[in-house]
């Protein structure tokens, strides 16, 4: 099998021939790309046939669409399919379609055809690379009919990139064992739940704590010691190389919300656990304790109390929780005491600032921005501060029949207006968004000019004067709405957060490691708050995002990335750990 290296060294010709079977009928991708070599890794060699493809005209990008087969199609039960085609589609049982199957992909093949003008494309082999249900692709099929036309052309090209990964991961023998692995490790968690459908794993509930001892298990197992905390955290340790060393703390949450995705959070557990498992059957030892916490609650979802167990290590716990209680009634005391803790003894989980030399935290995107830009990694620059207000809006209920249009004081389209200036507000920043999420008219009648209506801001950006000068400006927007309209106008604040700047020696580090991988350096902020925001009050901190399919969606049963992407996930967080520089991040330095 030819290595990166072989390929570099053919000549333009042969390099071509050599990747022929790579991107379907289309050997002028990789005659383009060709040019770009010496590729520094596989990484870069995708990136270089994405950007091939990229750099093409709509007519060369619809043609490579259009020299697929359709799943299932005429071709495949002709037997007419290209030897890579013909694997995949029966590595997923397309091969073996009931006739009713058959005519179900037969009619969505039709149907997408119509609409798009290219075959239905999608990589059967999914994100572990093993394959994909039948099923599983005729509801995905189903459910990309409803694309808008842009979105589905470059949901296509992705899926003919994912395609040619698969491909060339074949060609030149590589496995993403370690992501494969983190994927297996997320499949076999996401079965733990609280509920019979779907993923929900809440604060100390049954499910969550099995989750809490198969995460112990498996840090043990990769030759950590591992121990469950008070306030229910997994907290595995992988000694260093010399007794007495400070401390480098990375994991993330296992908590979900309802519903949830399979890697939200516990990416951020599962990857170093693989990459400790990778050091210590080599006998390798790092020159710092290395710690691996699963944080027990990031969500809130059954104490409304996010970033419960960082905030416990970073030694800002609220005690005051200890009473709140579920929907049930349960305090968190009692769930505690239940699930074998000892409420008093969350005190003393603080760690002492002079012993830890960092935070660095992996977490999927949850976002489209890595996707969009057919990024698998991403550093974080800062995580989104926030404010969030709720307004209450008074005018005047009255006649919808017999208030003419300009004697009404209509207190929902002054609430239109002020969405619209969120929107127009906040739009033209990389950085700052601004979201309407709730809007009510309460007790509206269809005959009724509205009386009433309630609405909630959520306004975020990277940095503070970027969201305070944008909340400024949308709150007197709403005053000279209101003013206008004859609305009157009751704000309440019910969240300021400053944003959290990661700490630059950090993400350098992080950034250096993702160029030796042969990735571009690129870094995006963290519009959703995460467990190393509340680590900041501790140390210095870090994240490393990966990207998200299915469009970025997550907190939802679709949320997916690769197995390549975590794998290459954790050969940068590999190499960062290896080559981490204690001097450039001092004790204590909270920078
Ligand atoms: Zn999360």
């Amino acid at each position: 099998m030819p290595t990166i290296q072989d390929l570099n060294a053919l000549d333009a010709d042969a390099f071509t021939e050599a990747l022929r079977g790579i991107y379907e009928h289309s050997p002028w991708i990789a005659a383009r790309a060709a040019a770009a070599r010496p590729f520094a890794s596989l990484a870069a060699l995708k990136l270089a046939l994405q950007a091939a493809v990229d750099k093409a005209g709509i007519d060369a990008r619809l043609s490579l669409l259009r020299c697929h087969p359709e799943l299932a199609g005429k071709a495949a039960i002709a037997g007419d399919l290209t030897a890579e085609s013909a694997g995949e589609q029966a590595s997923s049982g397309l091969d073996r379609c009931t006739p009713e199957q058959y005519a179900q992909l037969h009619a969505l093949n039709t149907q997408y055809n119509e609409r798009f003008g290219f075959p239905f494309i999608l990589a059967v082999k999914g994100p572990t690379g093993r394959g994909l249900a039948r099923q599983s692709i005729i509801d995905t099929f189903a459910r990309r009919l409803g694309n808008a036309p842009d979105d589905e052309l470059r949901e296509a090209l992705r899926q003919v990139h994912r395609i040619a990964e698969i491909r060339l991961n074949a060609l030149l023998g590589v496995e993403p064992s370690v992501g494969a692995t983190v994927m297996d490790w997320c499949e076999t968690l996401g079965a733990i739940s609280d509920s019979e459908t779907g993923l929900t794993c809440a604060y100390l509930t049954p499910a969550h704590q099995r989750t809490a001892a198969r995460i112990a298990g498996w840090m043990r197992d990769a030759g950590m010691t591992a121990h469950i905390d008070a306030v229910g955290n997994v907290v595995g340790r992988y000694a260093a190389a010399r007794p007495g060393a400070q401390t480098l703390i990375t994991g993330s949450h296992y908590d979900t919300v309802r519903n949830g995705g399979k890697y939200d959070g516990r990416l951020g557990v599962l990857l170093p656990i693989a990459l400790v498992a990778q050091l210590a059957a080599r006998g390798e030892r790092l020159p710092y304790e290395l710690e691996v916490i699963a944080f027990a609650e990031e969500e809130g979802v059954r104490y409304r109390s996010t970033f419960l167990g960082s905030s416990a290590v970073a030694g800002g716990f609220d005690p005051a929780l200890l009473d709140a209680r579920d929907l049930d009634g349960v305090p968190m005391r009692d769930a505690l005491v239940g699930a074998g803790h000892d409420p008093a003894a969350i005190a003393a989980i603080a760690r002492d600032p002079a012993r830890v030399l960092g935070f660095v935290e992996v977490h999927i995107e949850q976002g489209p921005v890595l996707l969009e830009r057919g990024l698998p990694l991403g550093v974080v620059s800062a995580i989104a501060g926030s404010s969030r207000y709720l307004l209450e809006l008074t005018g005047v209920a009255s006649h919808a029949g017999t208030t003419p249009m300009g004697m009404r004081r209509d207190a929902a389209a002054a609430a239109a207006e002020i969405v619209l200036l969120v929107e127009s507000r906040c739009s033209g920043h990389a950085a700052l968004v601004g979201t309407v999420g709730q809007l009510d008219v309460p007790a509206g009648s269809v005959n009724v000019v509205p009386g009433a209506c309630r609405l909630s801001l959520d306004i975020r950006a990277a940095d503070d004067e970027t969201r305070l000068a944008a909340v400024d400006d949308i709150l007197a927007g709403i005053g000279a709405i209101c003013a206008r309209r004859g609305v009157q106008e009751q704000l309440y604040k019910l969240l300021e957060i400053d944003a959290v700047p990661c700490a630059p020696r950090l993400m350098e580090q992080l950034t250096a490691a993702s160029a030796r991988a042969g990735l571009p350096r690129f870094y995006l902020p963290s519009g959703a708050g995460h467990d190393a925001m509340r680590m900041a009050q501790l140390t210095g901190v870090a994240m490393l995002f990966v990207r998200c399919g299915n469009g970025g969606i997550s907190h939802n049963r679709l949320e997916t990335m690769s197995a390549d992407d975590a794998d290459i996930a954790g050969a940068v967080l590999l190499d960062f750990l290896r080559s981490f520089n204690h001097a450039a991040a001092p004790a204590g330095s909270g920078s």
